[in-house]
């Protein structure tokens, strides 16, 4: 690329000096926006639902009263944050196995979604919620009681998945 030639002060008219032509164009700049329609929003009091296609935190999808997952372990084996912790056990049910223990550490999710992309049962989703705080490191350990979440809740976000894969 061509470099712009260094323009000097001294070899600048007074005119020049003075950076008028240059302030009254940031100013223009400036008025011509505060015309135009805002794009922030009054949050916290005002809500955003995101759409679809938002990753939120990662939470296990419930059917039927129990989790989908099969405890396979590739979402642990996946991830990069190493964040996942799945124990499994063996279940009576027609899907054999179980989460005995299934623990998301939110303070390490990066959101990047690759659980949900490897996992063969789409059992955990990336759900819509971002609003996450915690008082102790501990209470970033979300385990099966945190993370479990009714199909018919994450409607959108299955759907959204079986159309774009
Ligand atoms: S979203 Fe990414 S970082 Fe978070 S638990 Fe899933 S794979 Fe790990
Ligand atoms: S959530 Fe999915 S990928 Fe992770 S252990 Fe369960 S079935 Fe396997």
């Amino acid at each position: 690329m061509k470099q712009k030639p260094i323009v000097h002060r001294k070899d600048l008219h007074w005119w020049e000096q003075f950076y008028i032509p240059q302030i009254i164009n940031g100013m223009r700049i400036t008025l011509s926006q505060v015309f135009r329609p805002k794009f922030t929003r009054q949050y916290p009091e005002e809500k955003w639902n995101p759409p679809s296609s938002f990753r939120g935190r990662p939470v296990l999808v419930e059917q039927n009263g129990v989790e989908r997952c099969v405890a396979c372990g590739l979402c642990s084996r996946v991830c990069p944050a190493l964040a996942i912790d799945v124990q499994a056990s063996e279940t009576e049910l027609l899907k054999e196995r179980y989460p005995v223990r299934f623990e998301i550490n939110m303070l390490r999710c990066i959101f990047c979604g690759f659980c949900e992309e490897v996992c063969p049962e789409e059992a955990i989703v990336m759900s819509k919620e971002f609003e996450l705080v915690f008082r102790h490191q501990e209470d970033a350990i979300f385990g099966k009681e945190k993370l479990l979440l009714p199909a018919d809740k994450l409607k959108d976000r299955l759907e959204f998945l079986r159309k774009n894969r």
